[in-house]
């Protein structure tokens, strides 16, 4: 009796610990995360690659009436198949094609006016509908010549896997709910000159909407580089330093301060190495700082353009014989991008990567706003902010970390409620900051890098 009294008094002790200890800790990682991290299908990967690569070519010139060849044929089935993930969570998603015109200019790759036709399906969110994250891969495809409509080409790890890893993606996250709306995207007119993108950006901002991340998946099946090295664990993710067009204050500011490495984009690719890493620890994501590869391009592109966060995420190692070429071979050396070459169990961890991203930003608050730091000539720090409107959240998290250091290192949880913290002893010239707000289940906001001053 005395015993079970003891014992009864210590679960109580321990109940108002555990509440106090609420209030001032958020949860834990949410396992949901790891559970759609890994859940990915590569079956699912592979017959998705290999139904876009048998419509022949998917040129953007190509044939757009034939039901089996081109890419009109590739876009009716992409939308059919959104369509189907869409019955069977209940017509979750709102599937349709935007269209846009790009008129055609001699001496580009756009040589007659063009309708470019992108196909995206929208998983409204529940507490934040009008804030996006999206994931997008591309429907068109091209051999040597950027103007050959005709020829196979089979793009089938350049762009097939990002377009099957994205329909993959929805597969998963359809059967959860979350507060903020995804959109998963099917790009054209990405060879000819990132048109589609363009057009879906311009929309978007035109919309009002606002977007926390764009990932773009341009070639995430290739694991055997030209170079002879094989490496399945190992991916890029390329992310601009800072927006263009930065103001003359701006550019004083990180002059002066720093933050030269801290846009949205860089942020965001921060989140998503730091993610991978607990959610898929076989993995090994590299951050490139840079917006993309030399003399190349992809569709992250024409969204930073507008001012929006978005990275690049691909393969490790590339194999030029299998890009952009005319299938043919030459002195037993094989070229074109051809299913064989694409590794499937590959491409579903990086499609697991992008998706619990796209999870864990959409179940987050949105970030906080107008932060700040002060703390000059002394030897504490203060780190302010302000909640984004109805956020949601339970508290912040103050992040700093060395300033030739690459991921966040250090933090501190604040409570909701405060919108100014001290941190004593943390001397302003030695760190770079940041500031995340934390929802119920844990998730977090990607970083907001902050301004000196009030
Ligand atoms: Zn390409």
């Amino acid at each position: 009796m005395l015993l079970s009294r003891r014992v009864a008094a210590a679960v109580l002790l321990l109940t108002a610990s555990t509440s106090l200890a609420a209030q001032q800790a958020p949860p834990g990682p949410d396992p949901r995360l790891d559970a759609i991290a890994r859940a990915p299908s590569e079956e699912r990967i592979a017959r998705d690659i290999r139904i876009l690569a048998d419509f022949g070519t998917r040129h953007t010139f190509s044939d757009t009436l034939s039901r089996t060849r081109g890419i009109g044929a590739a876009r009716r089935w992409i939308f059919a198949e959104f369509e189907r993930i869409s019955a069977a969570c209940g017509g979750c998603l709102e599937v349709r094609y935007t269209r846009s015109i790009v008129p055609g200019r001699e001496g580009t790759r756009i040589t007659r006016d063009t309708e470019i036709v992108n196909v995206i399906a929208i998983q409204r969110g529940t507490s934040h509908p009008d804030r996006l994250v999206l994931m997008s891969g591309d429907i068109d495809s091209r051999v040597s010549d950027v103007m050959d409509a005709t020829s196979d080409s089979p793009g089938a790890n350049d762009n097939a896997s990002g377009m099957a890893g994205t329909l993959e993606a929805a597969r998963v996250l359809s059967a959860y709910r979350f507060g903020k709306t995804i959109v998963y995207a099917g790009l054209s007119g990405e060879e000819q000159g990132l048109f589609g993108g363009a057009a879906l950006a311009r929309e978007i901002l035109d919309s009002g909407w606002t977007v926390e991340a764009v990932l773009n998946n341009d070639m995430i099946g290739n694991i055997a580089g030209i170079n002879g090295e094989v490496d399945n664990r190992s991916f890029r993710i390329f992310s601009e330093p800072v927006p263009p067009g930065a103001t003359e204050a701006e550019q004083r500011n990180r002059r002066v301060y720093g933050g030269e490495v801290d846009g949205p984009s860089r942020q965001l690719a921060r989140y998503i190495e730091a993610l991978t890493r607990r959610v898929l620890p076989e993995m090994r994501p590299r951050m490139i700082y840079r917006l993309d590869r030399f003399g190349r391009g992809g569709h992250h592109r024409p969204f930073n353009d507008l001012g929006m966060p978005g990275v690049r995420i691909m393969e490790m190692h590339e194999h030029y014989d299998r890009q952009h070429q005319d299938l043919r071979t030459e002195d037993g050396r094989h070229f074109g991008d051809v299913i064989d070459f694409v590794d499937f169990p590959y491409a579903a961890k990086l499609t697991g990567v992008n998706a619990a991203t796209l999870a864990s930003i959409a179940w987050a608050p949105p970030p906080p706003t107008r932060v700040r730091i002060q703390g000059a000539v002394s030897p504490s720090t203060s780190v302010s902010w302000q909640p984004a409107p109805d956020d949601g959240a339970i508290g912040y998290r103050i992040w700093w970390r060395d300033t030739t250091a690459p991921q966040w290192e250090h933090s501190r949880f604040i409570p909701a409620g405060r919108t100014l913290i001290t941190l004593e002893g943390v001397v302003i010239d030695h760190w770079l900051f940041g500031v995340a707000a934390v929802g119920p289940d844990g998730h977090e906001s990607v970083v907001q890098f902050p301004v000196f001053g009030r």
